[in-house]
């Protein structure tokens, strides 16, 4: 299984409590949503869930595995514990605790866009690709580092904001994932107070823009 980011996915560990409430879990109907009766079996599988997310935010800086928004101190109003292959369809409840197949997404990537939708899957019933992502259209939140695809960029001044993306690849992931996820719609610069959906090149314009504004406040502030 390759992995695109650190501490690796390898290196995550679990008291054994933890394993063994996931083990019973995965035993039932609704994994994911499974309530132990007995209130330590309970706090533990509370409290793996909350290692997993823990774990994916450090692996991701504390940014949505989709659209690189900030979740740092976001807390759970905004932060959703994301199932790639959706934990909601009976074949892929097995993977409801599979670390591969989780991470953590903004509100806005999980609700509005991803859902319970699979079409982004290229084989969604062949489980030998499920931990490959060439299986994936969009840049998957552990195979796929965002950054060989995409980069977001974002300067706030003086109550001002400008937020671009720029393709860093040609590769089709980088567009599937800013269409998938509608990024266009985060896009925005009131520093000269143009509005509307940019293209893909106006995108990869602004965000010229933006690093070379980035790149002037640094010098200003150094
Ligand atoms: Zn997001």
């Amino acid at each position: 299984m390759p992995d695109a980011y650190l501490p690796l996915l390898a290196d995550f560990a679990l008291e054994q409590a933890e394993t063994e409430a996931i083990a019973n879990a995965l035993g039932s109907d609704d994994p994911w949503g499974f309530a132990p009766t007995d209130p330590a079996d309970a706090a533990a599988l509370k409290s793996a869930k909350g290692k997993i997310l823990n774990y994916h935010l450090q692996r991701h800086h504390d940014q949505c595995c989709y659209c690189r928004g900030n979740l740092h101190g976001a807390g759970p109003y905004m932060t959703d514990r994301e199932h790639i292959l959706p934990k909601g369809k009976a074949k892929f409840k097995p993977y409801s605790y599979a670390l591969w197949n989780l991470a953590a997404a903004c509100k806005r990537c999980n609700m509005q866009f991803k859902g319970q939708s699979e079409e982004f899957v290229v084989d969604t019933l062949d489980v030998s690709k499920f931990e490959d992502g060439a299986n994936y259209l969009f840049i998957h939140p552990n195979f796929d580092r965002w950054e060989n695809y995409l980069e977001r960029i974002e300067v706030a001044k003086g109550g001002k904001r400008i937020v671009g993306f720029v393709f860093v690849s040609n590769d089709p992931k980088a567009t599937y994932t800013h269409d998938f996820f509608h990024l266009k719609d985060v896009v925005m610069n009131t520093f000269d107070d143009k509005q509307g959906a940019p293209t893909q090149a106006e995108s990869n314009e602004l965000g010229k823009m933006v690093l070379d504004l980035a790149e002037r406040y640094h010098q200003r502030a150094g």
